[in-house]
C-alpha cells in the first residue's frame, strides 16, 4: 500500500501538468482583436449589394503607361483582415472614420493643427472604445469589395482613415492599432512623402507590411475640381500607379484632396481603376463607393464623440 502512495502523487502531478500545460498554450490575449474566431474568407454571398453603377469606360488613351500592377481584387497581407460577416445578403453600413493627425496640440497656439489632431491618450481611449463595443476594422479594399456584393461583408465594423501620410501615423497610429489588432487605411500624397514630418518610403512599407492599406491622395493635394482634365487624370492616376511602383502592391483606394470633388473627378477617378474614393461628406448613404462619406474626428471630439457618430450608423 505505501508503495502506491508516490503513483498516486505522481499521477496527480502529471495531471496537473497537464492542465497547467494546455491552460496556459492557449493564445494569451490582452487585446484580443479579431481574434474570435471570425471566419475569413468565407463566402458571404451579400446579394442586394448592387445599389451603384460604377463609372464606365474603356482604356483611357490618355492615360500614362499600365506601370500600375494588375487591378485584381488582391488581397493585402492577411494580418488583422479576418473580421466577422454578416448574414449572408446582409450589408449593414460600415461607418468610415477620418482621422489627420495623432498628437498633441496647444489649441490656442495652433488652432487648424488642433482641429486635425486627437491626442495619442484620445486615440487610444477610442480605439479601446471601440474594441470593447464588438467593432473590428477593414481596410477600404474590404469595404469597396463587400459593396460592390463581391466577398463577405462585415457584420461590425469601422474603417479607419488617416488622410495625408503624417509621420504620427508611423510613429503613434500603428503601434496603437496593432494593441487593438486593429488595420487601418493611410492616404498618401506623393509630394509630401519624405518631407520634413511626413513618412518617407520605407514607413509607408512598413505600415503595408504591417497589414495596413496605402491608398492614393493625388499626386500634389491640389483641388482636383479646379484642374484641366489631362492634369486632372494625371494627379489621380499617377498618383496611385507611383506609389503602387514603389509598394509593388496594387493602390486601389483614393481619397479627395480637402474633400474636393465633382462629376469629372468622380468618372476619372474610377476610370483610373480605383474600387473607392473617400470625401468629407459627413454623413449619407454608402451607395456609391466613389463617394463615400466620412466621419471627421477633429481635437475636440473625444470617446464620447466617436461613440455617438459611430452608434448613429452601426449600434
Ligand atoms: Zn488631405
Amino acid at each position: 500500500m505505501r508503495g502506491l502512495l508516490p503513483l498516486a502523487l505522481g499521477v496527480l502531478l502529471t495531471a496537473v501538468l497537464i492542465l497547467l500545460f494546455t491552460e496556459g498554450s492557449r493564445p494569451a490575449r490582452v487585446a484580443p482583436a479579431n481574434a474570435s474566431g471570425a471566419p475569413s474568407g468565407s463566402t458571404g454571398g451579400a446579394s442586394g449589394a448592387g445599389v451603384y453603377s460604377l463609372p464606365t469606360g474603356g482604356r483611357d488613351p490618355l492615360a500614362p503607361p499600365d506601370s500600375r500592377p494588375a487591378m485584381v481584387p488582391t488581397l493585402l497581407p492577411t494580418a488583422g483582415a479576418a473580421f466577422t460577416a454578416a448574414a449572408p445578403g446582409q450589408r449593414p453600413y460600415v461607418p468610415v472614420v477620418m482621422y489627420h493627425y495623432v498628437r498633441t496640440v496647444d489649441a490656442g497656439v495652433d488652432p487648424l493643427g488642433y482641429n486635425l489632431s486627437v491626442t495619442p491618450e484620445q486615440f487610444s481611449a477610442q480605439l479601446n472604445w471601440l474594441h470593447a463595443a464588438g467593432y473590428e476594422t477593414v481596410r477600404m479594399t474590404t469595404l469597396a469589395a463587400c459593396l460592390r456584393g463581391e466577398g463577405a461583408c462585415p457584420a461590425r465594423a469601422v474603417a479607419l482613415t488617416f488622410d495625408d501620410g503624417y509621420l504620427d501615423a508611423y510613429t503613434t497610429v500603428m503601434p496603437i492599432l496593432q494593441q487593438y489588432g486593429f488595420t487601418a487605411t493611410f492616404y498618401i500624397v506623393n509630394s509630401f512623402v519624405g518631407q520634413p514630418e511626413y513618412m518617407n518610403w520605407d514607413e509607408i512599407r512598413a505600415l503595408q507590411q504591417a497589414g495596413m492599406e496605402i491608398g492614393a491622395h493625388s499626386l500634389t493635394h491640389l483641388d482636383l475640381t479646379s484642374l484641366d482634365l489631362d492634369m486632372l487624370r494625371t494627379e489621380v492616376a499617377q498618383s496611385g500607379a507611383l506609389i503602387a511602383a514603389e509598394l509593388g502592391v496594387p493602390v486601389v483606394s483614393f481619397c479627395y484632396p480637402a474633400g474636393r470633388f465633382n462629376d469629372t473627378v468622380v468618372a476619372v477617378t474610377g476610370e483610373a481603376g480605383y474600387t473607392s474614393a473617400t470625401t468629407t461628406i459627413p454623413d449619407g448613404p454608402q451607395d456609391n463607393p466613389l463617394t463615400l462619406p466620412r466621419l471627421r474626428i477633429s481635437g475636440s471630439v473625444d470617446v464620447e464623440g466617436l461613440r455617438w457618430m459611430v452608434q448613429a450608423y452601426l449600434p
